[in-house]
């Protein structure tokens, strides 16, 4: 099983990665996640990228590209796995192809999940993440709440508001998302690859249309 998950932040994206990594065991691989540790370590690439993930602006392609690249030209190069927001671009559609090829990695599918904007601005105004890079869990204020408020369930570090999740951020975001994302599902739905799912519905209701998609 190898998926690609799309949809705008404040999807549940990350929920839906979660579980579909432990019902079919897969390798979850998320850029973003990815981006934050590279800054919470202070390497050179997370300097480069923190502004422009603080601005809800896209990372530019090639420095996405070499950092998936990286990864599955590694040692621990992924067979089974679910993307989450990877890839974001066309550009970085065909890039993620050509790798594929090279590795022999073919895509099950791609899973749509669609959500109007303003149910999005509305859920992530309640979203509060860890703030110790090395976790980095999110808890929502009304729909996941933590065990005791303002602490993270799996590591006791504070919760806060990440920068990327002001409401000024996310309409940032979600415009960035409109403007890349069509031309991205056009081309897996030439593929016959995508998969479309309500994602204003519960994440039980998501997760059992996912697997009602995926045939499963
Ligand atoms: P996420 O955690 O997936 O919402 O990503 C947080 C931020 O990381 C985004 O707003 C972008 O700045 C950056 N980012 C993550 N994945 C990508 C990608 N595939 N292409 C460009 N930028 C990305």
């Amino acid at each position: 099983m190898r998926l690609v998950l799309v949809g705008p932040p404040g999807s549940g994206k990350g929920t839906q990665a979660e579980r579909l990594v432990k019902h079919f065991g897969l390798t979850a691989i998320g850029t973003g996640a990815m981006f934050r540790d590279a800054i919470g370590r202070d390497t050179a690439m997370g300097r480069q990228v923190k502004p422009m993930m603080d601005q809800g602006l896209l990372v530019p392609d090639p420095i996405v590209n070499d950092v998936v690249a990286e990864l599955f030209r590694s040692a621990v190069k992924p067979e089974r796995f679910v993307l989450d927001g990877y890839p974001r671009t066309y550009s970085q559609a065909i890039a993620f192809d050509a790798l594929r090829t090279q590795e022999h990695l073919p895509l099950t599918a791609v899973i749509d999940l669609d959500i109007a904007d303003e149910e999005v601005v509305r859920r992530i105004s309640g979203r509060r993440c860890c703030s110790n890079p090395a976790c980095g869990a999110c808890f929502h204020s009304a729909a996941r709440p933590p065990k005791a408020p303002g602490t993270c369930d799996l590591c006791g570090t504070p919760l806060i508001v990440r920068d990327d999740d002001l409401e000024e951020t996310i309409r940032r975001r979600l415009g960035e998302f409109h403007k890349n994302t069509d031309a991205l599902l056009d081309h897996y739905r030439k593929l016959n690859l995508v998969r479309d799912i309500d994602a204003t519905q519960t994440p039980d209701v998501i997760f059992a249309n996912i697997l009602k998609a995926l045939g499963q």
